[in-house]
């Protein structure tokens, strides 16, 4: 099949005049691979499984015969619904339908949480066609009224995988019941997981699949090294070293798997590197990842500290080096960051750092790549730390005391879950509120643990 498809241009593509001129500005002269196989399908009306990751140009492989198939309307309830996890992505994507919908008469419309939801609203009730939306702030919408969503004709999960990731399942759900049962489904993931193929056999009706193959293949132009590396503290030694040379690492986007580590190494490395670096994961606000980003893409910051899912959405060129601080545990996850550099036919480079526990980790890596990561042996100047974070102790394993409870044996959630049943039924117990209050004493045994938690970090 892709040896068929390596022939296709966008002539054979039959798409119109509009279109073909909105692409030759973009100097777009021929299709991925990704937007060659997905559009007969989802032109054909049928449920579509898309594989591919960003920077396939799969936003324009669902977008392409959407648009083409658009026809002109002044109704002003949208019929496309682009659902993507994160404002970043509402930025991009809108920023890509309008490029190529430049000779259309099209609207579309970008809305998400943490912004003004009254702005929103006016905005929709002007009219949209193409609305692309986070899935909470869209269903906020939909609840509300304003927005109508019976026209509805075609809908887009794109990074479906990241979605579930991020726990908007039941969000979705709940959307889905209110969309026509007639409809398009169109997915795009760049990873299948188990979450996803749940998803799909749930809500999809006998979808086709397409893909192409990207796992496994590491990108030639990538120049891949890797250190061993003891703990942490190490690891930010090295990283401090390597980012000296400011020419030749002048664009570095740090991978990281949690959100706490990217602030952990943003505050280790801002002493160093104070203007030159910033940070983006799910827990900063929209203003501030995508201040973030902006540094970063237009080269105010060098340095860019990320998590695996907020990184997945972005869309920047020209990074120089791409540096793993962790070893991720599926193989998939180092395809997806090392192919953030060497776009373009530029050549790329990664560096991915490992710690004695994370050696089985490498091990899926160069499996699934087929290769060995060459190693390089860390420089005689770094100092090697033997200070370790909590977590890369090993764990002291007490002997079991009944009187004393650990902080995970504490009630949580259930314990917590019964208590607002309980009030809800008997909002009694007065006199143990009133002395509580008194004397300010915490009102369960959970909530002192959580407190004597929260405090020590
Ligand atoms: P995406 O995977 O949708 O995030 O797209 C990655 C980048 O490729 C975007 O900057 C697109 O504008 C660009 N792109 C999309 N289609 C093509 C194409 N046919 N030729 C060249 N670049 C493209």
């Amino acid at each position: 099949m892709q040896t068929k498809l390596q022939y296709v241009t966008f002539q054979d593509l039959n798409l119109n005049t509009p279109l073909y001129n909105a692409l030759d500005d973009l100097g777009f002269t021929t299709p991925t691979p990704i937007q060659a196989e997905a559009f007969s399908v989802v032109s054909s009306g049928k449920d579509v499984v898309g594989i591919a990751q960003t920077g396939t140009g799969k936003t324009f492989a669902y977008m392409l015969p959407i648009l083409k198939n658009l026809k002109f309307s002044n109704q002003e309830n949208p019929r496309i619904l682009v659902l993507v996890p994160t404002r970043e992505l509402v930025v991009q994507v809108v920023d890509e339908v309008e490029k190529l919908s430049k000779y259309i008469n099209t609207r579309v419309l970008g809305v998400y949480g943490g912004t003004n939801i009254n702005t929103q609203k006016q905005q929709i009730a002007q009219g949209v066609d193409i609305l692309v939306a986070t899935p909470g702030r869209l269903y906020d919408l939909a609840v509300s009224r304003v927005l109508q969503l019976k026209s509805i004709q075609k809908l887009v999960i794109d990074e479906v995988d990241v979605m579930l990731d991020l726990g908007f399942r039941h969000q979705l759900i709940n959307i889905f019941d209110i969309l026509p049962e007639r409809r398009q489904n169109i997915m795009f993931s760049a990873t299948m997981t188990q979450d996803v193929d749940e998803l799909i056999n749930d809500f999809f009706v006998t979808p086709e699949r397409v893909s192409i193959a990207i796992s496994g293949t590491p990108l030639e132009n990538i120049a891949q090294e890797r250190y061993n590396v003891p703990n942490f503290h190490t690891k930010v030694n090295l990283l401090n070293a390597i980012l000296q040379d400011k020419e030749r690492y002048n664009k570095v986007l740090i991978f990281v798997g949690f959100k706490r580590m990217a602030d952990r190494l943003f505050e280790a490395l801002d002493e160093t590197f104070n203007d030159e670096s910033c940070v983006i994961h799910s827990n900063k606000t929209q203003n501030y990842r995508l201040r973030s980003i902006e540094q970063f893409r237009n080269g105010d910051n060098r340095i860019l500290i990320a998590t695996d899912v907020m990184a997945r959405g972005l869309d920047i060129d020209n990074i120089s080096h791409v540096i793993n601080f962790d070893t991720p545990d599926y193989p998939e996850n180092y395809m997806h960051r090392i192919g953030r550099t060497g776009r373009a036919e530029r050549e790329g480079h990664a560096i991915l750092f490992s710690t004695k526990k994370e050696l089985d980790a490498l091990e899926r890596i160069e499996t699934l790549m087929k290769m060995e990561i060459p190693l390089t042996e860390i420089p005689e100047d770094i100092e090697i730390s033997t200070e370790l974070l909590e977590e890369e102790r090993d764990k002291i394993k007490e002997h079991y005391n009944p009187l004393k409870r650990s902080d995970e044996d504490a009630p949580g959630p259930a314990f917590h879950e019964k208590k607002e049943k309980n009030t809800k039924e008997n909002l009694g117990g007065s006199y143990r509120r009133e002395i509580a209050k008194k004397y300010k004493k915490p009102k369960t045994r959970g909530d002192k643990n959580y407190n004597k938690r929260n405090k020590k970090k």
